[in-house]
């Protein structure tokens, strides 16, 4: 595909004062109906709606936000990137996610500047290096690239961190997923929205969903802001408000909303090139290519939607931080912000059929859901368009819950990233 901004549309742009650049999507009224409508236009929402079209051919689709794209957890998250999770099934759906980003700026034709940079997860006790070499060997098996490093190969990849043995959270190794990295969070739903408007999809901002139309146990349409919108089938990717979407379609989600914060300071010139995360204290840290450190921190011990974080979480997060870093010390926070994730009892997500007929549900990525963006947008397309989920899907069937299958992955989603 022909890029439409060239080095020459760069200049132009400039000396008109950026008035003209061409819209990358369009803005379309909604049509009274579409074969599939989608909730949500985070960045699962968009990448459900591209993969319906590109690789379904069901291009009669509309995506309703109700806000602006990727205003969402999208627009909001640390952007970290990997697939080490615990078990078969969870390495099996991040893993295809990740081998989507690597192509995906290809795929896109957008660069979704998906760095592979690599993610250290600190032990800083016994428990925590047995729980990571199990991994390690369980992502080993999986055919995932994960290894264990010692303090030594810390130091050298993370020369800043404070190793010392007398240390507050004195260091005794890590896992280190090479693969893992981090990627451009609204290049990516922006990437997704330019790409699934070009094969037909229509994206419908500031249209919040009110409620869905269900008769004789099948949803018929959806209630919005602009009306109401006849759909054959629809999709929820709503984080942060799944449960309040199963309300209004008369079902409930085994799901708890909390607000989850980040942060970011100063900009400094590069002083650490790789995601370095710590899950017993709660924190974790990379530098994005402005230079800011970007901080992410755990989740606040409340039910809320309010998107912000509480004090108290901030702090413990610094504090924690400067322990690990005593460089950082000095710097100043430039901003604070929070988004509301969907946690599920066992740390994995919901994509599946509801008990409403063509009603379908993909949430509960908790804290960690940026990185599955591609490969939950992908498993989630198959599963409206063949009404019955990927096998890398199957597992993550909403009545797990009734079963008793869970997929316990509190351990690789301890630390919220
Ligand atoms: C601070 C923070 C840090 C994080 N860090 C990481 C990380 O480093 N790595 C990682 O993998 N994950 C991370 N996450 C989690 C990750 O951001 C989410 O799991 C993921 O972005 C969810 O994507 P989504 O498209 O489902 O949700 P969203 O981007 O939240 O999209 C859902 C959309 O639905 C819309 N919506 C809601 N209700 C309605 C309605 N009634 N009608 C129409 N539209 C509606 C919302 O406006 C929103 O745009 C983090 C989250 C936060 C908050």
């Amino acid at each position: 595909m022909k890029s439409r901004y060239s080095v020459f549309s760069l200049i132009r742009n400039a000396l008109k004062h950026h008035q003209d650049w061409p819209k990358v999507w369009r803005s379309p009224e909604p049509k009274p109906a579409y074969d599939i409508v989608i909730v949500g236009g985070g960045g699962h929402g968009l990448a459900t709606a591209y993969y319906l079209a590109k690789l379904h051919g069901l291009r009669n689709v509309a995506v309703i936000e109700r806000g602006w794209l990727g205003g969402g957890n999208t627009g909001r998250n640390t952007t970290i990137v990997r697939s080490n999770y615990l078990w078969d099934e969870s390495a099996a759906l991040y893993e295809h996610a990740l081998k989507l980003w690597e192509g995906l700026s290809q795929e896109l034709n957008y660069n979704v500047m998906f760095s592979q940079r690599g993610v250290l997860n600190l032990a800083h006790n016994q428990h925590d290096l047995r729980e990571l070499s199990r991994r390690v060997n369980a992502n080993r098996l999986n055919g995932v690239d994960s290894e264990f490093v010692s303090p030594q190969q810390i130091k050298e990849l993370v020369p800043i961190m404070d190793l010392r043995e007398n240390g507050r959270y004195p260091v005794l190794g890590a896992s280190l997923q090479r693969r893992g990295g981090t990627a451009r969070h609204d290049a990516v739903a922006w990437g997704y929205a330019r790409a699934a408007d070009a094969l037909g999809v229509d994206i419908i901002q500031e249209c919040p969903v009110n409620g869905f139309r269900i008769e004789d146990g099948r949803v018929t349409g959806v209630e919005t802001g602009k009306g109401f919108i006849a759909a054959g089938k629809v999709g929820i990717v709503t984080a942060g408000h799944s449960s309040v979407m199963a309300n209004l379609a008369g079902f409930r989600l085994p799901i708890q909303s909390v607000p989850l914060q980040a942060l970011v300071s100063e900009p400094v010139k590069p002083i650490i090139d790789t995601v370095v995360m710590s899950g017993a204290v709660h924190a974790y840290v990379s530098q994005s290519d402005k230079g800011e450190l970007v901080i992410g921190a755990g989740v606040d011990h409340f039910i809320g939607y309010g998107q912000r974080g509480s004090m108290p979480v901030t702090e413990e997060t610094l504090a924690a931080v400067c322990e690990l870093f005593p460089l950082f010390r000095r710097m100043r926070m430039l901003r604070q912000w929070g988004g509301i994730v969907d946690t599920c009892p066992d740390a994995s997500p919901i994509i599946s059929k509801t008990p409403v007929e063509g009603l379908f549900i993909n949430c509960g990525w908790g804290t960690g859901g940026f990185k599955a963006t591609p490969g939950s947008g992908w498993v989630f397309a198959h599963t409206i368009a063949k009404n019955e989920p990927h096998a890398l899907n199957a597992p993550f069937k909403l009545d797990r819950y009734q079963s008793g299958f869970l997929i316990d992955e509190h351990g690789a989603a301890a630390v919220a990233h």
